[in-house]
């Protein structure tokens, strides 16, 4: 699904990622974990090129995405994107947000898209909030909407930059729940986490980033009970 070679990312002298290889399969869900400030945040805005590597190849499907080349709002399309801050349009319903960017950018037509909206609102377990505006909802409420959203554009692969840093300790749940279950289905992801249990319980690999490169690489198991670099023990300790 993802293949990336060598990819490098400067902002401006600041060297943020080195060199990066990094692959994920159909169906993979990849926890990619590391300190503040390690570059995860940027990874996977390179992937969705919200930013521009400097160099290296990323390829999606087997296809080089070249940023001359291709039609960018297609390729961000395939992937979609839940970030820490929910973002979802005060001024809308919970299903005019779901419906949005298929309705705008997709010009499907506002029944099809109320139709598939209301459908992914249940999966997200909130059908019946479709018609109340954001401000009435829950973080972990808004950020399963968010994620319904994301779907709404039927991605082929899902991003989440620390989708549960947000919540209240007691919201965290409901939003894992949704994203196990969506692993379960067989969507590929790249989740950025602090939430190890979830790792532990949902990865296929586990990928540890320190200061932009890529450390170690494994089983969610070997990684957390037989870590072989120091630096990954360490972060490791600072955090179980
Ligand atoms: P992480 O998500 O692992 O915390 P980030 O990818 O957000 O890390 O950041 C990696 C490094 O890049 C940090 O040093 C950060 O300050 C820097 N950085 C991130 N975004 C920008 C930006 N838009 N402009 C300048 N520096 C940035
Ligand atoms: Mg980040």
């Amino acid at each position: 699904m993802i293949e990336v070679h060598k990819l490098n990312k400067y902002f401006g002298d600041l060297h943020v990622l080195k060199d990066i290889d990094f692959n994920v399969e159909e169906s993979e869900v990849v926890c990619l974990i590391g300190a503040s400030g390690s570059g995860k945040s940027t990874m996977l805005r390179c992937l969705n090129f919200l930013e521009m590597k400097n160099s290296g190849e990323i390829l999606l499907k087997g296809e080089e995405v070249d940023p001359r080349k291709n039609d960018l709002n297609k390729v961000r399309q395939q992937v979609g994107m839940v970030f820490q801050h929910f973002n979802l349009f005060p001024h809308k319903t919970v299903l005019e947000n779901v419906m949005e960017a298929p309705t705008q950018v997709k010009k499907t037509s506002k029944a099809d898209a109320r139709k598939e909206g209301k459908a992914l609102l249940e999966k997200v377990g909130l059908e019946d909030k479709a018609d109340d505006y954001p401000s009435r909802l829950s973080g972990g409420q808004k950020q399963r909407v968010a994620i319904a959203r994301a779907l709404a554009m039927k991605p082929e692969i899902m991003l989440f930059d620390e989708p549960t840093s947000a919540l209240d300790p007691e919201l965290v749940g409901e939003v894992l729940q949704t994203m196990k279950d969506l692993a379960k289905e067989g969507m590929t992801m790249v989740v950025v986490t602090h939430e190890m249990g979830f790792a532990r319980e949902v990865a296929d690999r586990v990928v540890y980033m320190h200061d932009g490169k890529i450390v170690e690489t494994g089983a969610p198991k070997d990684m957390f009970e037989n870590p072989q670099e120091e630096r990954t023990q360490a972060f490791l300790s600072s955090i179980l």
